[in-house]
């Protein structure tokens, strides 16, 4: 008789573990399965890490947790060649417990998370691929591993396997991501003296700082890098838009040799001892990319359904918070015995209810408007870093002179009324 649970979890992100804890916090019988040697061994985060998602589901877990830095401060760089324009927001209130966020190490992070959840009552089998969901009569009724007799069967799977979720596009839940619908992200891990960091980062001991850079660190291509602190080391990184990566023939380590070589940046990182390099995919395509979500006997959460945030650099929270609405409506289809879709929609009802498909709904607009208006990256940016040159350069040239200079240099390439067009864009955008 093959085994059965009530709910089997594929994938040990923090989507997975966090609907594989509720469930068995509930005594449902949970399996999660992990291709990994370890829950995190192949999972990469920049790594900013939200409390208030953790908290909802172990309280206080920062007690316990293997955290990196509390964030402190958050910059914002606009970066050309030679210059930065910064701005951001520190506070001490970030120090304090109960904290905002966290940097964390994943491969530390979801092995402890793991742990919590096998502490719970979950079954976890690592080193194991899930190679197709098993369906009987229209209906998910299990999972077949790459193992000898791997079959195993559930009321209920939950597709947690990440970005490329192989599963839920054998299952018709969507077609193969476009190269429009995914960003590419390397970073690397540079080894660091804590103090070195604390004091480059101007930062007391044990705490930390992000900075987002927007500008030529893509060379105008849709995308971000950044830098954050750890406890003895420095994530930096650097993603965009795989359409615009293979337009451009850009290859991204070299994005990020030349991020680590600007006259901003080098400072920061010198001396820096590469540990870790990691290269990933990150779903980008928003509100208009969410795949199906529910099936007969099946649910799909986190990056599997494409619940990623960029624009304010949240994916971790958003799989979190979707683990935890398909864990809670899977308890409620165990009360009542009934696993179709009719029953599970009460995850999808209160995903579009919940900050998670309200954010990205917000944003919906934003990357395309970004990948089809070049202007603004290649742009608007430089000259923001040119007003500003300009301006606080005291050369004995008036003012009113320098701003009529500015002005020549916007509209260079275009005039009041298209400038006029483009903000009301991005109002539109991000309203
Ligand atoms: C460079 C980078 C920086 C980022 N920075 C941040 C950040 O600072 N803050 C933030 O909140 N988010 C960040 N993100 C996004 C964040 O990492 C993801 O949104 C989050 O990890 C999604 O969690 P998940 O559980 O859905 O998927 P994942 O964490 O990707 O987990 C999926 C799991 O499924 C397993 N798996 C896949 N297929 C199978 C299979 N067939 N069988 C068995 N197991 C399988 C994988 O091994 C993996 O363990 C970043 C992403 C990248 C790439």
């Amino acid at each position: 008789m093959p085994e059965k649970f009530d709910v089997i979890v594929v994938g040990a992100g923090v989507g997975g573990l966090s609907a594989a804890y509720k469930l068995a916090q509930e005594g449902l019988s949970v399996a999660v399965i992990e291709r990994g040697d370890y829950p995190g061994a192949k999972n990469v985060m920049g790594g900013v890490f939200y409390r208030a998602m953790m908290d909802d589901l172990i309280p206080e877990f920062w007690r316990e947790a293997p955290l990196q830095r509390p964030v402190v401060e958050q910059r914002f760089w606009l970066m050309d060649d030679q210059s930065v324009v910064t701005s951001g927001y520190k506070t001490q209130e970030w120090a304090r417990e109960p904290y905002n966020c966290f940097t964390v190490f994943r491969g530390q992070f979801d092995q402890w998370f793991a742990g919590k959840c096998i502490e719970a009552g979950v079954l976890v089998i690592n080193e194991t691929v899930v190679e197709a969901c098993i369906v009987e009569n229209e209906r998910v009724v299990g999972i077949r591993t790459g193992r000898p007799e791997g079959e195993l069967y559930a009321n209920v799977v939950v597709l947690a396997d990440g970005v490329n979720s192989l599963l839920s596009k054998q299952l018709g839940f969507h077609a193969e991501w476009m190269p429009q619908q995914v960003a590419l992200a390397v970073m690397e891990e540079l080894q660091l003296p804590a103090g070195v960091i604390e004091e480059r980062f101007n930062l007391d001991p044990g705490l930390g700082a992000t900075i987002e850079i927007y500008g030529s660190a893509t060379l105008g291509l849709v995308g971000t890098a950044f830098i954050y602190t750890n406890k003895e080391h420095i994530s930096i990184g650097v993603g965009a838009l795989l359409s615009q990566i293979r337009e451009m023939k850009v290859r991204p380590y070299e994005l990020l040799e030349a991020l680590k070589k600007h006259p901003m940046v080098a400072p920061l990182v010198k001396g820096g001892k590469p540990v870790e390099y990691y290269a990933h995919l990150i779903p980008e395509g928003g509100y208009n990319s969410i795949p199906k979500l529910v099936g007969n006997g099946v649910v799909v959460v986190g990056d599997a359904a494409q619940l990623v945030n960029g624009i304010h650099r949240e994916g971790s929270n958003l799989a979190m918070t979707s683990g935890r609405l398909a864990a809670e409506a899977i308890i409620q289809a165990h009360n009542t015995g009934e696993f179709t879709v009719r029953e599970l929609s009460h995850y999808e009802d209160n995903l579009r209810n919940s900050f998670v498909i309200q954010d990205l709904k917000k944003y919906k607009n934003i990357s395309h408007l970004l990948e089809t208006n070049p202007r603004f990256l290649n742009e608007y940016i430089p000259a923001t870093n040119m007003a500003l040159h300009e301006m606080l350069t005291v050369d004995g040239v008036s003012k009113r002179k320098k701003q009529n200079l500015i002005i020549k240099h916007i509209l260079k390439n275009s005039n009041l009324y298209a400038l006029g067009k483009d903000i009301y864009k991005v109002w539109r955008a991000v309203k």
